[in-house]
Parts: structure tokens; sequence; C-alpha cells
């Protein structure tokens, strides 16, 4: 005989004090963004349909499964012929299809939009899904370095900027949309290229390379832009997949990384062994010509941490604005307030700094303010997110930790973006260059601050005191703390222009009543900064 088991009579599954997931649209749902972006993109029929798509319960669950059934390599076919080939999930190709598809590639460069478009495009797609981002942003990154080739731009281009996605494996004249990454970073040296091993050795009309790819991601790519030596130095040569017969190029996959985070990216170690190449750029101006490419990773490595933050302060507002503690919401505290409010002054800061170096973008002009602010952005927004995203995971308390939220998920997303495309101390030995070898550069940027004079006596102390600490280039080692310093100044100016918040931000920063720990300061007025969140 068997005994039934008692109904629990306890009431521990009602649920009335954990908050539901929100799904929120990263565009509609963004006051500072359509803000910032102006009356035009602010409304940007493109951006609210990508907005609504982003924030849809099937791009959630498509993120999800891109970033918890991971990629697999598949190195042989059944009959033990090499393949070389990743395979991801549908929720990968759904991803990438709906990024391209919406201009993520190609609204800078067909005519439609522009930098600062594409700058949404990346803020938007970040909170969701930053592994995607990886492909699409080199797609769009190359498109500028072809240039240095007119029959490889004529091919390339127009497949790059096409708005769509084509994952088949076929030569790219018989495709109409591709993808292209970058491989330069080799086992010996990742910010140094010039240690690079790999050889280039001249074949007919084009090249075979041999050696190696310590990183190479997003593998599945119809192309790479390459570095190898030649006899005249470091050169940049372009890689296709697969050959214009048809058949596969020599690109084998030795394993993928295994990754903190960005797991939907196939991160992956490659080898060159007679490798079919075109050279892009004159012989032994490698460097000089991918840095083109380089230039417009690099906008986008300081967008992606501006939306990450963006990403990991909306949950934290939307959980303590419905979870109660001691009788009251956790957004009514007087001290979970001043978190929250100091998380949201950072990641607006973030956000309009970065949109402020997406425009310099779209002005020929003020490319070598581009140049200088985006490294300053880089910087600073990647040092700070890490910090900031884990305080918004505290916000939720044990939840935070736990993986059914995606604060897990954006804070191993954090450091990333400030390793790649130059780490720390190279961004800031490259801002010392900058100003040496560009004097506009640093023009450009002494107007941009001198703009702001006389709006902030804050503001005008702190350039001041930056001034009188370094009436010249600091020494090498000091580089950092110069970067921070000149990178806070021009988010001061920036958000004097541009933000209703300025005062907040200022008070905090740059003033004097605050410790070092987000919320460790004086009490400023919550209420408008959290309005924007
Ligand atoms: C997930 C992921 C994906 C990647 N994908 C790609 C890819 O697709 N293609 C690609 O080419 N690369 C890729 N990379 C590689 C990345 O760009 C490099 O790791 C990065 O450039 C740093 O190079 P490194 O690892 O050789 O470090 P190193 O160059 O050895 O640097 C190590 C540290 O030393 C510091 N340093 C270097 N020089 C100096 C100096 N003169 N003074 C003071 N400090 C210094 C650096 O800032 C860094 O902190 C990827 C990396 C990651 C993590």
């Amino acid at each position: 005989m068997t005994i039934a088991a008692p109904r629990s009579q306890l009431s521990t599954h009602e649920v009335f004090n954990q908050p539901e997931p929100r799904l929120r649209d990263p565009f509609a749902d963004d006051p500072a963004l359509r803000g910032a972006l102006g009356p035009d993109l602010g409304a940007d029929a493109d951006l609210i349909a990508l907005g609504a798509a982003l924030g849809s319960a099937a791009m959630r669950e498509a993120a999800r499964d891109a970033q918890t059934r991971l990629p697999e390599l598949r190195t042989f076919d059944r009959a033990g012929r090499r393949i070389d080939e990743v395979h991801f999930h549908p929720g990968y190709h759904q991803l990438m299809a709906l990024g391209l598809e919406a201009g993520y590639a190609a609204t800078a460069w067909d005519g439609t939009g522009s930098h600062l478009k594409h700058a949404a495009i990346n803020y938007m797609f970040s909170q969701v899904e930053p592994g995607v981002c990886c492909p699409m942003t080199m797609t769009y990154a190359a498109v500028p370095a072809l240039d240095a080739n007119p029959a490889l731009a004529t091919l390339w281009q127009p497949r790059l900027t096409a708005r769509g996605y084509d994952p088949t494996r076929r030569p790219v004249a018989e495709k109409s949309a591709v993808t292209l990454g970058m491989a330069m970073t080799e086992k010996q040296g990742g910010s140094d290229v010039r240690a690079n091993s790999t050889r280039a050795v001249p074949d007919g009309e084009g090249y075979r390379l041999h050696g190696h790819k310590w990183f190479c991601s997003a593998p599945m790519c119809d192309g790479f832009l390459t570095l190898a030596h030649l006899p005249e130095g470091i050169s940049c040569f372009l890689v296709p997949r697969w050959l214009p017969d048809g058949s596969r190029n020599a690109f084998t996959i030795l394993r993928l990384k295994d990754k903190l985070g960005n797991k939907a990216n196939a991160s992956s170690e490659i080898e060159y062994d007679g490798t079919w190449a075109l050279l892009l750029g004159e012989p032994g101006r490698g460097v000089q010509t991918i840095i083109e490419m380089v230039h417009h990773t690099r906008l986008d490595t300081a967008i992606a941490p501006a939306a990450l933050m963006r990403a990991a302060l909306a949950e934290a507002v939307h959980w303590a604005g419905g979870r109660t503690t001691f009788q009251r919401r956790l957004i009514d505290q007087p001290l979970m307030r001043a978190v929250l409010a100091d998380l949201a002054l950072e990641s607006e800061a973030a956000l309009l700094l970065s949109l402020d170096v997406a425009r310099a973008f779209d002005d020929p002009a003020r490319r070598p303010y581009a140049r200088l602010s985006v490294a300053l952005a880089k910087f600073l927004s990647n040092k700070r997110a890490p910090g900031m995203i884990y305080e918004c995971m505290e916000c939720l308390g044990g939840m935070g930790y736990v993986e059914d939220t995606p604060l897990p998920m954006l804070y191993r997303e954090a450091p990333l973006n400030s390793i790649w495309e130059g780490s720390g101390n190279v961004i800031c030995l490259d801002i010392l260059r900058t100003l040496i070898k560009e004097p506009e550069a640093g023009a450009q940027l002494k107007a941009r601050l001198d703009a702001a004079r006389g709006l902030d006596a804050r503001f005008d102390a702190a350039l001041v005191a930056h001034r009188s600490r370094w009436p010249n280039l600091p020494p090498e080692a000091e580089a950092r703390w110069f970067a921070e310093s000149l990178a806070m100044l021009l988010t001061g100016a920036v958000m004097l222009a541009d933000s209703p918040v300025a005062g907040e931000w200022l008070t905090t920063r740059l003033g004097e009543a605050r410790g070092t720990i987000t919320g460790a300061m004086g009490a400023i007025d919550a209420g408008p900064v959290l309005a924007r969140v």
C-alpha cells in the first residue's frame, strides 16, 4: 500500500516580493539615449524597429541560446576531410541577421545613416547579446581599410554593406552579403604586432601565408584582414575563407578559446599553411593599413562598455522598484537611491562621451579629435564598467549573482572591451603618441575643453588643476593618471553641453564631497537622475 504524501500547507511558493523580469525595449525605454541622439535620430524609424525587436521575447530567447548553447568546432567531415567549421545555435544566426539587416555594418557607409546611427545600433545590441557584436563590428570597421586596394574594394565593400546576412560557405563573388574579421594577434605579440612571425611568399598575383594567429574571433567570416612579413616589412593581407574556384582556402582552426565571457563568439586559434591571400596596401605598411580598421573597431569598444552599464543599471533600477525590504521599496530608501543615482550618472556619462566620439567620426574635419577622443573614451568607460556593473549586481542582492538574471553575463563581458583593440596601457601610450605626432588632435581637444570654460566652477577648477599638473606631456609611467584626468575633463565638457544632469555629475565626480566607492557621496537629488533610466 502506498501512502500519498500530504500536500504542503506552507505558503513558500506564493511569490510576492520577486520583481518579474522585464522585456525592456533598448530604444523606446531609454530617454537618455533618445535625447542624446537628437530630434531626428531620436525618432528614427529603423532604430525604433530595432529597439522593438531587441526587446521582444523571441530575441531575448535567441540571445540566451546564443550565450548558453556554445559554438562547436567541427574539424572534419564524416569522410575524414578537414572542414574547419564552427557550428552555431540558430539563435546566433537570428541575431546576426537582425543586426546586419538593421544596418549595423552598413549605415555609416551606404548613405542611409552615419557613424552616430551605427553607434546607437551597437549600443542597443551590446545590451542584449554582446558576442555577436564582434563579427558585426569587424565587418563595419573593415570597410574603409579596403580602400587601400581598389579591386578588393570593388568586390568586397558592396557585400559588406549589403544589409543582409548570408552564412553559406561560398566564394565572396557568389554571395550578396559577407562578413569580415581580423587576425593580428600571435603568441609572440598582440600589442606589439611587429613581433609577429607569420611570413608571406609571393605566388602569382597573390601570396601564400605561413604561420599562425593566436586570436581569431569569428572564424566563420568570409575573410580576414591579417598581418604577415614581407622583405619590405610587416604587411596587410586579405585572406578569403573560400577560394574563387569554390574550394576551401588552407585555414586550420586549431581550437576554440575557453573564455570568461563573450560566449556566443567563437574566438579561435588558427594556422596558415600555404594560405592564399591578397595584399592590401603597400608592402611594409601593414600596420598603417590595418590601423584604419582598428580606428573604427575602437569606436565600438568605447560604446560597448556604456551599453553594458546601461543594461546593468536598468536591471538594478527595475529590481529596486519592485523589491521591498524593511517595509519600504528599495528604490525609496535614501541610501539605495544614492547608489542608483550614482550608477545612473556613470551610465549617462559613458553614453554621452561615446556618442560625442561617434559624432566626430562623422566629420572628416574632426578626424584628429576622433582619433584622440576614441582612445580617451575607450580607456575611461572600460576601466569603470566592471566595478559599476558589479554594483548593479549587488543592488539585486543574491539574485544578481544568479544566471537567471543578465547580471552575470554582463559582468563577465565587462573587462573585454578594455583588453582587445589596444589594452589599457597601450591606449594610454597611444594617447601620448597622438599628442606628440598629431598636434592638430591636441589642438582640437583643447578647443573642445576650452569651449566649456565658464559654464561651471568645478569644471574650470579641474581644468586649471590638470593643466598645472601637466604643463607638458607626462612621463610614460604617469600616462594612466594623465589619460584618466583628460577623459574626465572631456566627459565634463560633454555633459555640460548635452546633459540635464550635468550638475549632479560634476558635483559627484569633480566636486569634493565624495569617497571612491559607488554611492559614497553627499546627497544629491536622485529624482531627476533616476527619471532618465
Ligand atoms: C575574446 C578575445 C577575442 C579576441 N579576438 C581577436 C581577433 O579577432 N583578432 C585579433 O587579432 N586579436 C584578437 N584578440 C586579441 C587581443 O586584441 C589581444 O589580446 C590584445 O591586443 C593584447 O595583446 P596580447 O594578448 O598579446 O597582450 P600583450 O601585448 O602581451 O600585453 C599584455 C599587457 O601588457 C600591456 N603592455 C603592452 N605593451 C606595454 C608597454 N609598452 N608599456 C606598458 N604596458 C604594456 C598591455 O596593455 C597588456 O595589459 C582577442 C582577445 C580576446 C580576449
